[in-house]
């Protein structure tokens, strides 16, 4: 959708740039005309991040970040032009512009995307109550799914078969090229032709905030089926670590309850709705992110965490504990009894026995300290190792006020002085810079803008031919990856076994590492682009060799040198042009 600039400028003047920074979580501070904080987008001790009210702007002086309502609210919830225009008018209560001023150009692909999902929903939808539902409904029927709840969150089924939803797509005028990019059929490596993704699965729609269909989790309801579950790819529109299962069905309810329950599958989900918990939600076939907590915190003031009662869930709801704890928000961690899960749990104990439940839930950083305090000897030394875990997530609390109150608390509790703790923050702060290249998380694919887009080609090309490895290994050494995630991953690669790759089967990771497999399947999800794969090999050789010649500039101390840096860069040259053929 595109606003005409009155509409913008409409929108800017109802929007209290102070009130929106604050609600974002910066402490603002008048000074004369102008507001004084903490940076959000960069990390600072004094504040140099500054907001005029009267004209609307803001500025920061250490990072240079400056801008409107509208830059802001993208920069700091990372929404799209259009997306932060129609947050800040329904914020200001301002009807959307219609059809006049409304010229509909909405990129036609993310159009075309949607309405191929939205199709497919429908398809998928109506094949549930066919034959060739039967399979899903006699599933839904022993997992006790309603017929209600099938009804509510849209319930449907993908045919067991290879084209019956690329016919049935084709049928309603959807081009095959944004079939294919809305994740629902995939090409054949070797013929090319186009197949569908999701075949005999029960079929769970994934909506955006405004109810539209962006992508789909598809569980395995077929004995043997693997794995469990697949899920559609990102796009533009489809960004799994701000998409949250259950938020658009229960929206209204969590806004007027301001609480927010979150769980791990999408079954889950629909159990603790079907029993009035309509303000469950969990993440899409990812971790929960401080994305997704960003973006719910616009609706909701508590968080519940649930995980399941054995040492997994426990282990996971220590880690969400670090996640929370810069939250604004009040967040808590309930661990499930021993051996149940959410679905079970309900099914056994019902409503009330829910609600009591919930009464036990722990204050995200009690559990945090009190975990962390378990996993070590209670010695001074025991707490000092202790203390070293909880540094990092306490230095991300951005409120000084709230960080300081965290400090108290934990200082309380671990027996530490706080003074003792203030210097080890202090410590902290200073070498974070440093290990924050050293903490990839393989786990999420890096942003866009930080990744070498050859090196994640080559590495998608590797994982789906398994007849490239032997004779990369041999040519690619894991530092010549730049990309600190990538480097890291294809080192964690060459570890594997040789065998490993000759039909490379990611579902093998799954167990014996799960965090590779993880990532793996992050790649292989993604539709790569027909590439030339030695040519991508060569643009990174390239591309280091450049880096390479440049660094031996800098410290050449005479002509000699550069000589010598510019005769070794001519010779390398020479090797690369052969390796192209030698790849195809
Ligand atoms: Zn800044």
């Amino acid at each position: 959708m595109q606003f005409s600039k009155d509409f913008i400028q409409k929108v800017l003047n109802a929007t209290d740039i102070v009130e929106l920074v604050s609600e974002h979580g910066v402490a603002l501070k008048q000074t004369g005309i102008n507001f004084k904080g903490l940076c959000p987008f960069h990390s600072e001790k004094t504040p140099s991040f500054n907001v005029n009210s009267q004209r609307g702007f803001f500025h920061c002086f250490g990072c240079k970040a400056s801008g409107d309502s509208i830059k802001f609210l993208m920069q700091i919830d990372r929404l799209s032009f259009t997306e932060t225009v129609e947050e800040l008018a329904k914020r200001a209560g301002i009807p959307l512009e219609k059809n006049s001023a409304q010229t509909r150009r909405q990129s036609s692909e993310e159009e075309g995307g949607l309405r191929c999902l939205r199709e497919a929903a429908s398809f998928y939808r109506e094949n549930l109550s066919g034959p060739v539902g039967k399979i899903a409904q006699k599933y839904l029927h022993q997992r006790q799914v309603s017929e209600n709840m099938s009804e509510r969150f849209q319930l449907g089924i993908s045919p067991d078969s290879w084209d019956e939803t690329l016919k049935s797509l084709k049928q309603k005028n959807i081009p095959q090229q944004i079939i294919a990019r809305a994740g629902l059929i995939k090409s054949g490596e070797k013929t090319g032709n186009f197949y569908d993704t999701f075949r005999g699965r029960l079929m769970f729609p994934i909506k955006d905030v405004r109810g539209r269909c962006i992508g789909f989790g598809a569980r395995a309801v077929k004995p043997d089926d693997k794995p469990k579950y697949l899920n559609s790819p990102e796009t533009s529109y489809y960004h799994k670590s701000r998409t949250l299962y259950g938020l658009f069905e229960g929206l209204e309810d969590i806004r007027k309850k301001r609480r927010l329950i979150f769980v791990e599958g999408y079954l889950d989900v629909i159990r603790l709705h079907e029993h009035g918990f309509t303000e469950t939600v969990a993440p899409c076939g990812t971790a929960l992110t401080p994305e997704h907590l960003k973006i719910v915190s616009r609706y909701a003031d508590t968080a519940i965490l649930l995980f399941d009662g054995d040492t997994a869930g426990k282990n996971a709801a220590l880690r969400h504990a670090h996640l929370l704890l810069p939250q604004s928000m009040e967040s808590y961690i309930l661990n499930l009894p021993e051996g149940e899960d959410p679905d079970t749990f309900l099914l056994i104990h019902g409503k009330e026995g829910f609600e009591q439940l919930l009464e036990r839930k722990v204050p995200a950083l009690d559990y945090l300290v009190q975990q962390t305090i378990n996993k070590f000897p209670d010695s001074i030394q025991g707490r000092m190792q202790g203390l070293e875990e909880l540094l990092p997530t306490l230095n991300q609390i951005k409120d000084p006020k709230r960080q300081q109150l965290t400090l108290t608390t934990i200082a309380e509790r671990m027996k530490i002085p706080a003074e003792i703790l203030s210097r080890e923050l202090k410590r902290k702060t200073n070498k974070n810079l440093r290990t924050e290249q050293e903490n990839v998380m393989l786990h999420r694919l890096p942003k866009k803008t930080t990744i070498s887009q050859d090196e994640q080609w080559l590495l998608q090309s590797l994982l789906r031919n398994g007849q490239l490895w032997p004779r990369v290994r041999e040519h690619l050494k894991p530092e010549e990856f730049k990309t600190p995630h990538f480097h890291r991953l294809y080192a964690r690669l060459l570890q594997l076994p040789d065998e490993a790759f000759q039909a490379f089967d990611p579902l093998k990771l799954e167990e014996s590492d799960p965090e590779l497999f993880q990532s793996v399947m992050m790649l292989l999800e993604e539709e790569i682009p027909i590439h030339d794969f030695g040519l991508s090999l060569k643009r990174i050789k390239e591309r280091n060799l450049e880096i390479e010649y440049q660094q031996s500039l800098l410290h050449s101390q005479n002509n000699e040198d550069r000589a010598k840096a510019g005769a070794k860069r001519r010779n390398e040259e020479e090797k690369l042009k052969s390796l192209k053929q030698f790849f195809q």
